[in-house]
């Protein structure tokens, strides 16, 4: 129902209204061939495209320095998106990337760099019982080498809440020296790990800009509006539990992907 009332407020224009002078990130994990039905990181391949395909239809699929560069230059937004994939998950090179290359769709991956390679299980993961791997440096220098943006997700995935000097430098400033030596290539967009309101301290955001980033990025749900500032960017986590493309608009739209803060 709530999927079909998205599509028709897309198709009759009124997001237009809605989202008008904003952007919108959205934050990807795992997409895979198949879905299982309660894991909330994962999406199926088809719901994947038939996302990315709803993305290029209703917004100006951009890369994120894009709107970070409007955003450091004052500039109006005009219906931007990006998309964004979080930790660094070996799918994200197999099954989503091809995706994305056979639409023409630019994305940002945010790496936890000293994963890269390994075969860690995340809490999260392990929790679960589940193993996911990650891509390995040749792949990152693959996507990289795609003209993909490649971005840092602490070495970690510290919770930069919580931890604070010295340690913390090395988690933000540390996985941008990690990622641009074996990218030999600049680096300079940030995602802060578990993205909530709670997840990074202030002194923590003064460190990723000190650290030479030139974006913060949340998962606080929302959109960014013209005038804000690069270091508390917005984005969408796109959940399985989304009925439909058409249910995320409709989400958006209203206003109501906006998380609790
Ligand atoms: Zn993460």
């Amino acid at each position: 129902m709530k999927g079909l009332f998205g599509r028709t407020i897309f198709a009759s224009g009124l997001d237009a209204v809605l989202l008008r002078d904003a952007a919108v990130v959205v934050a990807f994990h795992r997409v895979q061939e198949r879905a299982e039905p309660d894991d909330g990181l994962t999406i199926g391949v088809d719901l994947f495209e038939r996302y990315c395909r709803f993305f290029r239809r209703h917004f100006r699929v951009v890369p994120l320095r894009e709107i970070v560069e409007k955003l450091e230059r004052g500039e109006r937004l005009k219906r931007e998106l990006a998309l964004t994939f979080d930790d660094g998950y070996r799918d994200n090179f197999e099954v989503a990337a091809p995706v994305l290359e056979r639409l023409s769709l630019p994305a940002a991956f945010f790496l936890v760099t000293r994963w890269i390679g390994t075969d860690f299980v995340p809490w999260w993961d392990r929790e679960r019982g589940a193993r996911h791997p990650w891509m390995d440096w040749d792949q990152v220098r693959a996507l990289h080498g795609k003209g993909f943006d490649v971005g840092a997700h602490t070495r970690t995935h510290a919770d930069l809440g919580r931890v604070a000097g010295v340690e913390a430098e090395g988690e933000i400033a540390g996985a941008r020296l990690d990622l641009e030596r074996e990218l030999a290539a600049p680096v300079d967009l940030f995602a802060y790990p578990y993205g909530g309101a709670g997840h990074l301290s202030d002194a923590n955001r003064e460190a990723v800009r000190a650290a030479g980033f030139r974006c913060c990025c949340s998962v606080l749900g929302g959109v960014n509006a013209t005038g804000q500032s690069p270091f508390h960017l917005r984005r969408v986590p796109i959940s399985p539990w989304y009925e439909s493309p058409g249910q995320f608009g409709f989400e958006l739209a209203l206003g109501r992907s906006v998380l609790a803060e």
